[in-house]
């Protein structure tokens, strides 16, 4: 996809005169700072825009609203999200429908990745700001849409940190593919099974293209690694069907890396918490969307561990027992 020169300011004076956008303004936000930065937003309006989102009978990406499209050619539409929570928060799709739990093709990830340098060009003055891409994928990981797509907001570092960045920085690897004796980084200090991997070029090559083959092969190596995951922790608890039960993950990228969550459930509701909240790609990196004003109080004021009672119920124990290497996918 050609993507357009000073995509930023294109995003923004569409998001203008989008007749067809429905803002949300979070009522109330704080930063918990824990091991992760967490972002947790409450949003009086969310039963509503979740009724909205539902209401739609219609697969939404097929004719998009044209007050949303930002920009379109042969294979790929930008279009803005129409319910967004953050502004300018857009999606790439396909024009002609793909199911969203197929997966990402090198030419999806390479245009992913092109509008993310684009976006950094952009944004080059306010260095606060960082664009950040998912892909919710699978039933257990979030995604309400079946039409392939994959979503970008932006994120303020200065409110909210995102880790993945201090596990690459930590790492100082540069762009690799991962095998047995390299495997993807990993934060020690987490509970959940994820997987990072520097996207980071040679200094001097920082312009040039990472190869789609090599884009393909990253991807791939997250994937083996988050169906290990599941496979294991199956044979661990015994589930005899676990072959049929179908993979959910996160994908997360920015310009500098990529990380992969493999998901067990969507949605988490336990006593503590008192209601139910919906976790995709973005609760891996702290940001968190609470409808029940109670829940946001007891969150924020620290009596929830977070990443053991949200984040590890609704991905996987990292490190679990293996059964055998063998049969490593
Ligand atoms: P997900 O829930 O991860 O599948 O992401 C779907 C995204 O599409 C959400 O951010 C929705 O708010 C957004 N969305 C839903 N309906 C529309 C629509 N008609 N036009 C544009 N974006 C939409």
């Amino acid at each position: 996809m050609e993507i357009p020169q000073d995509l930023y300011a294109l995003l923004e004076k569409t998001s203008a005169s989008a007749s067809g956008l429905v803002y949300t303004e979070p009522s109330q936000q704080k930063v918990v700072q824990d091991k992760t930065d967490y972002l947790i937003s409450y949003i009086t309006a969310l039963e509503d825009k979740d009724t909205s989102n539902k209401k739609q009978k219609t697969n939404p990406f097929e004719n998009p609203d044209p007050s949303l499209v930002v920009s379109r050619d042969v294979v790929y539409s930008l279009i803005l999200n129409k319910f967004p929570i953050i502004k300018n928060h857009f999606l790439l799709i396909t024009n002609k429908f793909v199911k969203q739990d197929s997966l990402l093709t090198p030419q999806d990830l390479v245009v992913t990745h092109d509008i993310l340098k684009q976006l950094g060009k952009d944004l080059k003055g306010q260095k606060n700001i960082r664009p950040l891409a998912f892909f919710n994928c699978g039933p257990a990981s979030g995604a309400s849409q079946a039409h392939k797509h994959v979503q970008f907001i932006f994120v303020d570092e200065q409110q909210h940190g995102l880790w993945p960045q201090d596990v690459v920085d930590r790492s100082r690897q540069i762009i690799y593919v991962p095998d047995v004796d390299n495997p993807p980084l990993t934060d020690s200090s987490k509970k959940f099974a994820h997987f990072v991997l520097p996207l980071t070029r040679e200094r001097g090559e920082e312009d040039t293209e990472i190869p789609m083959d090599t884009f393909a092969m990253i991807y791939m190596g997250l994937i083996q690694n988050c169906l290990t995951v599941m496979r294991d922790h199956h044979l661990a608890n015994d589930e005899e069907n676990h072959t049929r039960s179908m993979l959910s993950y996160n994908l997360l990228m920015t310009e500098n890396w990529i990380m992969a969550v493999p998901r067990s459930r969507d949605t988490v509701s336990n006593e503590e918490l008192g209601c139910t909240l919906s976790i995709n790609s973005l609760g891996y990196v702290g940001m968190i969307l609470v409808k029940s004003k109670e829940a946001f109080e007891k969150i924020v004021s620290g009596k929830i561990d977070l990443e053991e009672k949200v984040l590890l119920e609704s991905g996987f124990k990292k490190d679990y027992e293996k059964q055998t290497d063998e049969g490593d996918y």
